[in-house]
């Protein structure tokens, strides 16, 4: 492991703890800029709908090859889109949601201006359901947050409004006792946020030719949004989404090569995109010189940022690079930090590799 493990696990548990649905991303914006404010050689910059460019010019000057690394910096959530009467607040997803991992948890309402107020998705006791009843899967739409006011007012007057994002209560991330692995919530997608990060620093001291772009995109989780303004402001020659994927290792799970372990996913393909053949067969290539642990991965439901930066302008090479997870879009994921610094190892090793006669070799 290059990286410092002790920055990592610190910029993990930062990420997971920051608040930041679709749409609502910007503490997420400054605290990157935060981790990397003071790197020489960088430039911040921000799109119409709040994606943040990390630029790391290379040695090339304004001819080289430029590559960009996405990572949505948004979770999933909810929005309070109604109050009761009596007080309950029902809401809406932001995100893909299962009513199952939902019943009886704690969320908490972050309004605007930056106030907490956490509450608990009610239900049932088990003693009052009918036969009927306790099959179903309940609809977010049935679904209500009790805060435990009293009345429309009193939950007004505590500072919860419509349209207030409503985020996955947790203490806080924590590591397991074997120290490799991380439980929280958001590592969809701030784990890849963290490898951004960390590419970013370990690039300021390493020789590269090409320009390196990391971006945070916006609204990832409500259809590629950040990604389709981003990638047509800072147009790459090649591309990479980095986001998560499903870890194949916990009973009832199919049994496929990608394992929290196992290092970074290439990704063949996902419900979005299909990787681009030359690229893919160029990375793995960098993967196997540098003894970065990697397996193959396909997706036939679910898509990231990659399916809509690679139909930019007249198109893109791109592919996403994935870190496996258990527990996607729940109260707690768990991701393996070998994964995250294979994952980065190689986004630098990439980095490192590219100039103009890579891109003419890879193209069609
Ligand atoms: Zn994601």
């Amino acid at each position: 492991m290059k990286d410092n493990k002790n920055d990592l696990v610190e910029n993990l548990i930062e990420f997971s703890n920051i608040d930041g649905i679709s749409g609502h991303e910007n503490d997420v914006a400054n605290l990157i800029i935060r981790k990397l404010k003071g790197i020489k050689g960088i430039e911040f910059d921000r799109d119409n709908l709040g994606s943040l460019a990390v630029i790391k010019k290379g040695k090339g000057g304004s001819s080289a090859p430029t590559i960009s690394f996405t990572a949505h910096m948004d979770e999933v959530g909810f929005m309070v889109t109604e109050i009761t009467k009596t007080g309950f607040v029902k809401f809406s997803a932001i995100g893909g949601w299962w009513g199952h991992v939902l019943l009886g948890q704690r969320l908490k309402v972050v309004n605007h201006s930056g106030e907490e107020i956490i509450g608990i998705v009610g239900s049932k006791p088990p003693h009052l359901l009918t036969s009927s009843e306790a099959k179903l899967v309940l609809k977010i739409k049935d679904l209500f947050i009790d805060f435990g006011a009293t009345s429309k007012e009193e939950l007004i007057s505590w500072g919860v409004n419509i349209g207030d994002q409503i985020i996955p209560f947790q203490e806080t991330a924590f590591q397991t006792p074997n120290k490799n692995r991380i439980i929280g919530k958001a590592y969809d997608d701030r784990v890849a946020i963290v490898a951004g990060i960390e590419m970013i620093k370990r690039l300021a001291n390493t020789h590269h030719y090409a320009n390196i772009i990391f971006i945070g995109s916006v609204q990832e989780e409500v259809g590629l949004r950040g990604a389709r303004t981003s990638s047509y402001k800072w147009t790459p020659n090649i591309a990479f989404a980095i986001d998560v994927t499903f870890a194949y290792d916990t009973p009832g799970m199919e049994v496929k090569d990608t394992k929290l372990g196992t290092g970074v996913a290439l990704s063949l393909f996902d419900s979005s995109i299909i990787a681009n053949p030359q690229l893919l067969r160029y990375t793995e290539n960098i993967a196997k010189k540098n003894k970065i642990k990697y397996t193959f991965d396909g997706l036939v439901g679910g898509g990231t940022d990659a399916g809509a930066i690679h139909l930019t302008k007249d198109g893109v090479m791109t592919m996403t690079l994935s870190i496996p997870s258990r527990y996607m879009h729940s109260h707690n994921t768990m991701i393996d930090i070998v994964d995250l610094s294979e994952t980065i190892e190689l986004m630098v090793e990439f980095s490192k590799s590219v100039n103009n006669k890579t891109i003419n070799e890879l193209k069609f």
